[in-house]
């Protein structure tokens, strides 16, 4: 998805949200620098500044010796740039953090402090899908195993119709 040209309304406080671009690139962070020091990020924009190696400084820039109002608005709140209703989701594995998702245009909308408390979770991008597989494994590892060994059972027992086969085969 495009970044959006026009002025976003924070869908947590109602002020204008204002645009800072992240440095070298050419796309734009929505910050409610004169409300809720909420944020907002475009479709997979969030993914380039949830680990501590990646560099937010622009971020915490604008949002810095600023005092923000709490955020109002904590029941369903409406995607700024598409209008739809967000969905609170967890950020990561860990289900610690909620945030505000979108699900039609994949926004992201983040409280203030939340971004900071998101890159504190994982190291690297590896620490985050290593915890993402423990996780799909905790739900569906007993799955996995019943079909691997349903696998094994079809191929053992296609080896015995084969060797059967055979033997008949050799007879004649
Ligand atoms: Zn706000
Ligand atoms: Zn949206």
């Amino acid at each position: 998805m495009k970044d959006t040209k026009e002025t976003l309304i924070c869908p947590a406080c109602g002020e204008k949200m204002e645009k800072i671009k992240a440095p070298k690139s050419d796309f734009y962070i929505d910050i409610c620098t004169k409300g809720c020091g909420g944020m907002y990020f475009d479709n997979r924009e969030l993914e380039k500044f949830d680990e501590k190696s990646e560099n937010v400084d622009f971020i915490f820039e604008a949002l810095k010796g600023k005092t923000f109002k709490p955020a109002t608005n904590n029941d369903v709140r409406i995607c700024p740039a598409c209008g739809s209703n967000m969905v609170k989701n967890f950020a990561s594995t860990k289900r610690e953090i909620e945030i505000d998702c979108c699900y039609t245009c994949g926004g992201k909308f983040l409280d203030y402090g939340e971004l900071e408390k998101l890159r504190n979770q994982y190291e690297t991008e590896a620490d985050r899908s290593d915890d993402f597989m423990e996780d799909f494994m905790k739900i569906h590892g007993a799955e996995l195993k019943k079909t691997e060994m349903e696998a094994n059972k079809l191929a053992s027992e296609r080896s015995f119709f084969r060797k059967m086969f055979l033997s008949v085969y050799e007879k004649f």
